[in-house]
Formats: structure tokens, sequence, C-alpha cells
């Protein structure tokens, strides 16, 4: 019987494939970058490229993470924010590449599922998951169960309004928390307060190192990832709150005024024992996840 599964990771701006045990063990991988022009040619002649060279394990489904907007029960990748692609027949088309069952959800649903099956939270029933990376997304599980909403887009923590009047966000309001504590926000106070040009990362080593304005922007956007999770533990009672994603790579600098900033705004009684925790899988969440769709849509059927 085959065993593992053929996972799809598509980025923004790169592709990962993997061959995945349902353990969530990485045997394999293949990446690739996007050129600057692509479309969806682009990306399917990618996954059939990894397809082939990975074919060998073995495969009996196939998981898909997509970034922006996916239709789980229609397999339809429907919108993504950075590329503009939409409307897309994602587990058609990869479903009669393979000849594989196929499942596709949003890349931040499928990070939620990795943690749940493989992460931090296997024996949590109920939990939020938090991508902080460029943008700011939210994944829930309730009850054991991928929580997706009437339209398919619940957990959209980021456009949580966490300062009143506060800086411009992608989605047309002000004061997102996506806005003011997402790596791309972070990189931007940052430089405007000191006149420079440095990535999130290169900020977060500066932090590390003593700069103070670095350490104070980290604090800051930690601080307001701590609000809008007490928010939602308030409204859920939910007792974990997830930081996963490139950003949150610096769990040691967001933490600390993370959970000061929940404790802060929490019905404590009601969730006396609510926590943030760093993601277990890390970086490789959405790799992960794909797997962890294909065991979490195979248990529902
Ligand atoms: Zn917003």
């Amino acid at each position: 019987m085959n065993k593992n599964i053929f996972c799809v990771d598509i980025g923004g701006s790169k592709l990962i494939c993997g061959a995945l045990s349902s353990s969530g063990d990485i045997l394999d991988t293949f990446r690739a970058e996007y050129p600057k022009n692509y479309t969806i040619d682009t990306i399917t002649d990618l996954i059939r490229e990894g397809y082939q060279a990975l074919k060998d394990y073995d495969f009996y489904a196939c998981g898909v993470a997509v970034p922006g907007l996916c239709d789980y029960k229609s397999g339809k990748w429907l919108y993504s924010p950075f590329s503009g692609l939409g409307d897309i027949p994602i587990v058609e088309i990869i479903s009669e590449m393979t000849g594989l069952p196929t499942y596709a959800d949003n890349d931040v649903n499928v990070s939620a599922a990795a943690e749940k099956y493989f992460g931090a939270c296997q024996d949590t029933a109920d939990f939020l998951w938090i991508t902080v990376s460029n943008g700011i997304g939210g994944g829930l599980y309730l009850d054991n169960k991928l929580y997706r909403g009437g339209c398919l887009s619940a957990g959209e923590i980021g456009h949580f309004i966490v300062e009143e009047n506060g800086r411009k966000c992608g989605c047309g309001s002000f004061g997102c928390l996506e806005a003011h504590a997402s790596g791309a926000s972070i990189g931007a106070i940052y430089n405007e307060k000191t006149n420079s040009n440095l990535t999130a990362k290169e900020i977060a080593d500066l932090a590390r190192g003593g700069d103070e304005v670095a350490l104070s922007v980290w604090q800051e956007a930690g601080a307001y990832i701590g609000k809008a999770a007490a928010y939602a533990v308030n409204l859920l009672n939910i007792d974990t709150v997830v930081l996963g994603g490139g950003t949150a790579e610096a769990f040691d600098l967001l933490e600390p005024s993370a959970t000061a900033a929940m404790q802060k705004n929490l019905f404590k009684k009601a969730n006396p024992s609510a926590k943030i925790l760093h993601s277990k899988p890390g970086r490789f969440a959405a790799l992960m996840g794909c797997a962890a769709l294909v065991l979490d849509s195979q248990k529902e059927i």
C-alpha cells in the first residue's frame, strides 16, 4: 500500500514540493523560485517538474497550500493578493496531472492543521494559529476541527483594528493588526524612524544586539499581537494561541510583550490558562500542513 503524501506549497514567490510520510516526516523536497512575471502555467509546469522528481515515493494522496483565498470544497484557488492570480481549479489540475486524490486549502489553514497533527497542539482541541509574515492571517481549530466559516474566511485576525486612527492597511482600513505587526510593517516602522532600508530579519538582529529602537519596534508589534489574541481568546474561550510564519521566527522578541498585552486584555476568570506558544513545525508549517490537510480531509469522509 502506498504510504506517502505529495505536498505542494505554492508560495507567493516560490514553490516547494515535498514527499512526506503520514507522520509528517519530510523525506525529500523540490524547490523552485518563480520568474518575475509568472502565470498559473508557470506554476503548473513547476509542479509537474516537482512531481516527476518525487514520484517514486509511493504517494496515495496530494495536499496543496495556496496563498490567498481558497474554496476548500470546490478545490478552487479563488484569489491571491500577491500575484492577482485567481479562479483556478487547482485541485482538478493537480489530480489530473498525478492521478492522486487531491485537497487544497489556504496556507494559513493548512499551517494550523500542521500544528494539530504534528506540532504543539496535538492534544489541544481549540486553538488559534496566527501566521506572522509579510501579512498576518489566522487559522482556527475548534472542537478538534478546522473551522473555516461561512465564506471560508474565518480567522482573519490580521484585520482586527488594534489602533484607532492607526496605519493604513492593504485592505483599505486603518489600524489593522497587519498594518502594525507584520514583517512588512515592522520593516516600514523601523525604517521610517531611522531613515534606513532594512528587513524585519535585519531589524531583529539589531534588536538582539541591543539597538533600542529596533527592540521597541518588535516589542510594540508583539503587544499588538497580544492585544488581538486576547480579543480572540475572550470571544472563543480557547486557551492556546500559536505564532508561526517567517516573522514569528523572532518569537524571542515578540513573545514577552505579546504575553503581557494578552494578559492585560483578557477576561482572566474565564481564561485562566491562556498562553502564546511558538509553532513547532516553524518554517515548514505550510509544507507539513499539506500532509495534515490530507489526513484531516480523509478523516472527515
Ligand atoms: Zn486590514
